[in-house]
């Protein structure tokens, strides 16, 4: 399992090739493909399928039971902070060419810098009088963000400072900026002449793979643990649902965007689950009142990673609520709804966690420090679905490599798939 799992964040640089991966593993396990824009036929709505929209993804296993569009959904994002490419990059100073970056999210900036970076994303080029979407990522290193010398910043180690715009753009070549550089050379990753590069989503990436570390190997070390690691999970499980052939209604919904604040056409704050939760209901033959009557008793269990409480810093951590690595998922509390779990949807996942076997800890945030949020807020709104907040113990949360506990990476998806009932390996 673990080893699927860094098989899985090594594939995924993007959010467009983490769903483009689980999508085909969805597919090899029997899971129709939908098209977002097309007719949905019964037999799929009924049964296992998935769709996906640019970097999101919504996939279910139609309920046996008596009220088969009742059940219990998963949710998780797919994107992770980074540098990402502007569409005019072609920058450069001094016998440097290098690319232009628009910061994505909340990274920790210093992360990004000194590491061997590669590019990977989607290109829209033209085919014809149409057009078409290729992914696309480097196997080798191509940009280069370097930090300034000790000798030239002697107060670097008292506070390092990195400006978003002006200490991040990245070297990818020497000598002078050439206009249409970038746009050639992506036309080349994806076997397009210069003049067919329409438009492109790219974004740089780490290229060191994901590890297990340590004495005895029990950390793991990677980018975007958050949120690759639940998104792995939700699928896992969902897998595993597919499997077992009976139970309710399962879905698995991978948004984009939540670390940009989730309010896009992909986003938790968006329609798009909304919209393909009805459409799969009355293409399996429910009116819109038998739908708005199995979500009402439906229940959705946010995955997002969670803060384990660090050894360096243990008073950044409310003193009763430090959640080990290594100890199992984590519920997420938060008083003033930064976390969307109520006391009802809590109960349910511990009682989830308790068929599996899995322990379960509970994260509260130290309360004078400000509480991030994920997507658990914004769909428990949206669709007025009862919501749990769960997620892995990592730290280092938004550096460019991650780290969390091997042991924890089984229980999680044990929890999940005990969320919908199924039989846990
Ligand atoms: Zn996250």
């Amino acid at each position: 399992m673990v080893h699927a799992l860094l098989t899985h964040l090594d594939a995924s640089p993007t959010p467009f090739h983490a769903v483009d991966v689980l999508a085909r593993r969805l597919a090899a396990a029997g899971f129709t493909p939908l098209s977002p824009t097309g007719t949905w036929d019964e037999a799929p709505a009924r049964s296992s399928a998935y769709v996906v929209r640019d970097g999101a993804l919504v996939a279910w296993v139609g309920g046996t039971g008596p009220r088969p569009g009742r059940g219990r959904l998963v949710g998780a994002h797919t994107d992770s902070p980074c540098l990402r490419v502007r569409p005019q990059p072609d920058t450069g100073v001094l016998g440097y060419r290098q690319v232009g970056v628009e910061v994505y999210g909340s990274p920790i900036l210093a992360s990004w810098a000194d590491r061997d970076l590669g590019l990977a994303g989607r290109v829209v080029v033209r085919h014809g009088a149409a057009t078409e979407v290729r992914l696309f990522r480097t196997a080798h290193a191509v940009l280069r963000v370097p930090l300034l010398a000790i000798h030239l910043d002697r107060d670097a180690n008292e506070g390092l400072r990195l400006d978003r715009q002006q200490h991040l753009q990245p070297v990818w070549a020497l000598g002078d900026p050439a206009p249409g550089d970038v746009a050639a050379w992506l036309g080349e990753q994806v076997g397009a002449a210069p003049e067919d590069v329409c438009a492109w989503d790219v974004s740089a990436f780490d290229l060191q793979p994901a590890a297990l570390v340590g004495r005895d190997q029990e950390l793991l070390a990677s980018a975007r643990l958050d949120n690759q690691v639940s998104c792995f999970a939700a699928v896992e499980a969902l897998l595993a649902r597919h499997a077992a052939g009976s139970g309710d209604l399962a879905v698995v919904a991978l948004f984009d965007h939540e670390e940009v604040g989730s309010t896009t056409a992909t986003g938790a704050d968006g329609a798009w689950l909304a919209q393909v939760l009805e459409r799969r209901a009355l293409a399996a033959g429910d009116d819109r009142r038998t739908w708005l009557e199995d979500l009402a008793g439906s229940q959705l269990l946010s995955a997002d990673m969670a803060h384990a409480v660090h050894p360096n810093y243990p008073e950044r951590h409310e003193p009763g609520h430090r959640v080990r690595p290594g100890a199992g998922p984590a519920v997420k509390h938060n008083e003033n709804a930064r976390y969307a779990t109520t006391a009802t949807s809590a109960a349910a996942f511990v009682a989830a966690c308790g068929t599996a076997d899995v322990p379960v800890q509970h994260y509260s945030h130290h309360g004078a420090l400000p509480c991030g949020s994920t997507i658990g807020p914004l769909a428990a709104a949206g669709l007025a679905l009862d919501t749990v907040d769960v997620g892995a113990p990592m730290l280092s949360m938004h550096s460019a490599r991650e780290v969390m506990a091997v042991a924890d990476v089984a229980p999680t998806v044990a929890a999940f798939t005990a969320w919908w009932g199924a039989p846990t390996a």
